[in-house]
């Protein structure tokens, strides 16, 4: 599985927003874009200011990509599937984007970022439906339960985790129950307004469509 493995403050200072890629450090005043909110690099700001259609469709494109801490390809893979689904493809591409499981476990809390909770799912902290599933993309449906493991170390991991987020972050179409291990349930597929990030879908499909 490849994945970006680079400074990541640079990735939301390059997009021009906040990603919050770090866990609890984004939302401190040690964080990169609260401190220089300008691109990357010797004279990046007055580059800013000449950016072209394509650019801004670009950028817009890479900020969704780096959200989710997806590469080229699997994005590629995730338009083209929405493209072809029925209703707005704008729409249908931030469902499937945020029915990931990794990006499900972060929202639920139980990863303080969504490499963390990646990493959570690569290492069998987590069961879907009461299986193991160590596939960060695997999609999850309406109904769908995501268990920690009961077991001692996953326990300690994630409920470190709730601690540092305390539960900030569970969207309308997730739910958490406390019973033995924290457990949560996805109560309906996800839409554009579940997703915690401004996107303009639109630039993306005009520069996919190409
Ligand atoms: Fe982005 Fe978080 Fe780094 Fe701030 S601390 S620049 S939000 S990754």
């Amino acid at each position: 599985m490849a994945r970006y493995t680079g400074p990541v403050c640079r990735l939301c200072r390059r997009d021009g927003a906040k990603l919050f890629l770090k866990g609890t450090r984004c939302d401190s005043p040690k964080c990169a874009f609260e401190r220089r909110n300008t691109p990357p690099g010797q004279q990046q700001s007055a580059r800013r200011n000449k950016q072209t259609d394509y650019g801004i469709q670009l950028r817009e494109k890479q900020k969704v990509k780096h959200y989710y801490g997806i590469l080229e390809k699997q994005f590629r893979l995730y338009f083209d599937k929405a493209e072809r689904a029925k209703g707005n493809t704008g729409d249908v591409l931030l469902s499937l984007l945020e029915r990931r499981l990794d990006n499900v476990v972060h929202r639920l809390g139980f990863g303080s970022s969504r490499s963390a909770a990646r990493q959570l799912v690569r290492h069998g902290h987590v069961t879907l439906n009461g299986h193991k599933c160590t596939i960060g993309s695997a999609q999850v449906r309406a109904g769908d339960v995501v268990r920690v493991k009961n077991k001692l170390r996953s326990l300690d991991i994630v409920r470190a985790a709730q601690a540092d987020t305390g539960g900030k972050n569970v969207p309308d179409f997730l739910s958490i129950t406390e019973s033995q291990v924290p457990e949560g349930i996805v109560g309906r597929l996800p839409g554009p307004e579940d997703v915690s990030l401004p996107i303009d879908t639109q630039l993306i499909i005009e520069l996919c469509s190409r």
